[in-house]
């Protein structure tokens, strides 16, 4: 495998390789986010690190490149909050999922409302309805992502025009 990465690199034009090669170096610099545990060039991302988002409201992700697919909308004002996966449907929760950390966070206060917006996958229904029995004792307002999004479909490929219908069709979850 490494190999045919080197010959298929080796085939490339210089200019291409530059800039390949310049952001492998940039890799090396990234950070996850201490709070929302999106990619992040220091300690907080630039999203958190915005004091014009409105820091009442959570968007609730599985992965770093749903936080890009949905600013690319410019439609969301909101703070992240990246799961890093999603249930397996397994029975018990699975430990490297940041679910302490959104609920220490709701707990923190300040919060209104939470989207959950895990792909309407199984798995991203059966952790969003997880995530809602354990964030029902506060007192804010839970939605999940409309339909707008084909089920089974991929916040990450969505085109913009359903991310936003999607976003502003979410539903209270009871
Ligand atoms: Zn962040």
């Amino acid at each position: 495998m490494a190999e045919r990465v080197v010959l298929f690199l080796f085939k490339q034009d210089k200019e291409k390789l530059q800039s390949f090669s310049a952001s492998l170096e940039a890799l090396k610099h990234l950070k996850v986010c201490t709070r929302c545990f999106h990619i992040a060039e220091n300690e907080l991302c630039d999203i958190c690190s915005d004091a014009k988002r409105f820091s009442d409201t959570l968007c609730v992700v599985e992965e770093p490149l749903d936080v890009i697919a949905i600013e690319r909308t410019g439609s969301y004002q909101g703070l992240y909050h990246v799961l890093g996966g999603l249930l397996d449907g397994g029975q018990n929760e699975n430990n490297s999922l940041h679910i302490t950390e959104l609920i220490e966070r709701v707990k923190d206060g300040g919060i209104k409302e939470v989207i959950l917006a895990t792909n309407p996958t199984t798995e991203g229904d059966l952790t969003a309805l997880y995530l809602k029995k354990k964030l029902e004792l506060f007192k804010i307002k839970i939605t999940r992502i409309g339909r707008g999004m084909a089920t089974g479909g991929d916040i990450e490929y969505a085109d913009e025009l359903t991310l936003i219908s999607s976003l502003t069709n979410r539903q209270k979850l009871v």
